[in-house]
């Protein structure tokens, strides 16, 4: 269902998703619909890191990508830019207000 945008003869992941041949609206359940069905697809496919990461790089909004909701990439997306936000402040300055040792 997440077709390739690649040309046809670069062999990418969604060449091997679970999800190929399935019907499309499986993944893009209408608001407050069961994502059950289109999670157990997922629950089998050996892409779904891939499918994960693609769907988080492009910022995808809608459906079940990699066996998650939007909601539960949001989540994703929200603790990696807290984990990096983090990480870089500890980069800049992990000594700040530690000045007052050199006296
Ligand atoms: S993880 Fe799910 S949506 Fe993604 S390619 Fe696999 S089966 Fe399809």
């Amino acid at each position: 269902m997440h077709e390739a945008t690649e040309p046809a003869e670069a062999k990418g992941w969604q060449d091997f998703a679970n999800c190929l041949g399935v019907d499309p609206d499986l993944f893009f359940p209408e608001r407050g619909a069961s994502t059950r069905e289109a999670k157990e697809v997922c629950k089998g496919c050996v892409v779904r890191e891939d499918c994960l990461e693609y769907a988080l790089a492009n910022g995808e909004k809608f459906g079940i990508w990699g066996g998650l909701s939007e909601r539960e990439r949001r989540r994703i997306r929200r603790q990696r830019a807290l984990a990096r936000r983090s990480a870089l402040e500890v980069e800049a300055g992990g000594d700040a207000g530690g000045a007052s040792a050199t006296a």
